[in-house]
């Protein structure tokens, strides 16, 4: 059976809808602690589990923020292009997102987009501060729509979408690793075989992302190392779909992202029967339909 085919199987479906669910069932788990600490999650909630809104954002219980939105974005201007990601139709699709007044945007999207309306020029100036976690928070749609491709193909896919916003190269390293996880997972590779892979590759050109043998990383900031940290210490710690993402958002900081990105590769791992019952039923109904109808469109064999 050729990748292609592979693409179209119920199993693959099923993982990549686990995946975008679970892209929005972190951000919504994540965002009611999101800029809280440890101590103050513990104190408010003892362990945060479940899908209750309000935070700093004041969410109704289920609501998602731009980490979904911007994915759901996304995967509108590939399915526009015909599966291509093409920086103009991300730039203009994040752009129509921006103006309809987001609940939260980060500030790297919103200048970068700004400069954008000014230029027509859909590729951010590259800059070495631009390494906040905004592109990898977004790239699911990409891995669905280059499942398949070629390792070249999909990382230039990746940098296509990324660059719009963030030009940097410790963001291009980890929005190229979260895409090619999350593809390895949906082709039914396991864990252990992606970490002994994946991330000591990762670690051998990226040192600075080192999360073994360091002390847990609470309180993540935006920046894109943070987040990697807390999000492969909590995976690679649990065993899980609901374990892996409580432990990663009551990890606090920037936990609507930190989920976000755990919930997508642990909904890829995992699958559909590991997402709790409890959280799909108060999660937004039109972002829920929105995953499912984007998965379906996205995954290749779908597609044409
Ligand atoms: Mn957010
Ligand atoms: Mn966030």
């Amino acid at each position: 059976m050729t990748l292609a085919q592979a693409a179209a199987s119920a199993a693959i479906l099923a993982r990549a809808e686990a995946a975008y669910l679970g892209l929005a069932l972190g951000d919504a788990l994540g965002a009611t602690v999101e800029f809280m600490t440890p101590r103050e999650i513990a104190h408010h909630f003892g362990v945060h589990r479940e899908i209750v809104g309000g935070g700093w954002l004041k969410l109704k219980p289920g609501q998602v923020t731009d980490d979904t939105g911007m994915s759901l974005a996304l995967g509108e201007a590939i399915l526009s292009s015909g599966g291509d990601v093409l920086p103009l139709a991300c730039a203009r699709a994040f752009d129509a997102w921006m103006r309809r007044k987001p609940v939260d945007i980060g500030n790297t999207v919103r200048r970068n987009l700004i400069t954008f309306r000014q230029t027509d020029v859909p590729v951010a100036p590259p800059s070495d501060h631009d390494a906040g976690n905004g592109a990898a928070m977004r790239v699911l749609p990409v891995a669905l729509a280059t499942l398949g491709q070629a390792e070249a193909a999909v990382r230039k896919a990746v940098q296509a979408q990324a660059h719009v916003t963030h030009h940097n190269a410790i963001s291009d390293a980890v929005c190229e690793f979260l895409t090619l996880t999350v593809q390895d997972f949906l082709q039914g590779q396991a864990l252990p075989e992606m970490a002994n892979r994946r991330i000591q590759s990762l670690l051998a050109d990226h040192p600075e992302l080192s999360f073994r043998n360091r002390p847990r990383r609470e309180n993540p900031s935006g920046w894109v190392v943070e987040t990697l940290q807390a999000v492969l210490q909590g995976l690679l710690d649990t065993d899980s779909f609901e374990h892996c993402l409580v432990d990663v958002v009551n990890r606090g900081g920037d936990a609507d992202t930190t989920g976000a990105i755990a919930g997508m590769l642990a909904g890829a791992l995992y699958g559909p029967q590991a997402i709790p019952q409890r959280w799909l039923e108060v999660l937004d109904s039109r972002v829920a339909s929105q995953c499912r109808e984007q998965v379906r469109a996205l995954l290749p064999t779908r597609r044409r």
